[in-house]
């Protein structure tokens, strides 16, 4: 599949008119409102958008979104890897009537459908890609446990403890040496 650059503004009247698509690759730092929500602005966006009239001739924009990005461990705070992906379609409209006899004919659809005015034929593109990937973020993010350095902490800090309490001949240093293996062994039976 060929890679196109992102036109970040454009005529949805004449790429639905022509039935035109777009895939492109977004990176992450273009996306500043978005990288507010995460660790850092490393990553990129595949973006695939198709355009085309529907019957009524109102132009609709079908989009399928995936990004790779970072965002901060609730549990940890380090970064973890998230992968956002979003599917959607839009109509867009000139005008108010057009905008309000898109309402009319979609209130009977279940389909999820947004209605979007453009401005004198001109749309912002990359506003669009960028709310709609800010909507596919996930409520919190978090490591898989075998992955969470906070796992991996606790884990590591009971080791030292059963070590210090066998090397002091203690009798807690057995019973601490039971309880790590214990959960070394559920940690492993969640991989
Ligand atoms: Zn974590």
């Amino acid at each position: 599949m060929s890679i196109d650059p992102f036109p970040e503004r454009v005529s949805p009247r004449k790429l639905c008119n022509r039935n035109d698509s777009i895939n492109s690759i977004l990176p992450v730092e273009k996306l500043l409102r978005l990288s507010e929500f995460l660790h850092d602005n490393h990553g990129q966006a595949q973006v695939s958008l198709s355009f085309e009239k529907d019957d009524a001739g109102h132009c609709l924009i079908s989009g399928n979104l995936t990004a790779d990005v970072r965002m901060l461990c609730q549990r940890c705070l380090e970064a973890t890897e998230v992968k956002l992906a979003s599917d959607f379609a839009i109509k867009v409209a000139e005008t108010d009537k057009e905008a309000q006899d898109i309402a009319q004919s979609s209130a009977n659809n279940l389909e999820q459908l947004e209605v979007v005015r453009s401005e004198e034929g001109e749309f912002d593109l990359l506003s669009l890609v960028e709310d709609e990937l800010i909507m596919s973020l996930p409520i919190v993010a978090s490591h898989a446990d075998k992955d969470c350095s906070k796992t991996l902490q606790s884990l590591q800090q009971k080791a030292r403890q059963a070590g210090e309490n066998l090397a002091s001949g203690s009798i807690q240093g057995l019973e601490a040496l039971a309880e790590l293996k214990q959960a070394l062994k559920e940690e492993n039976d969640k991989k």
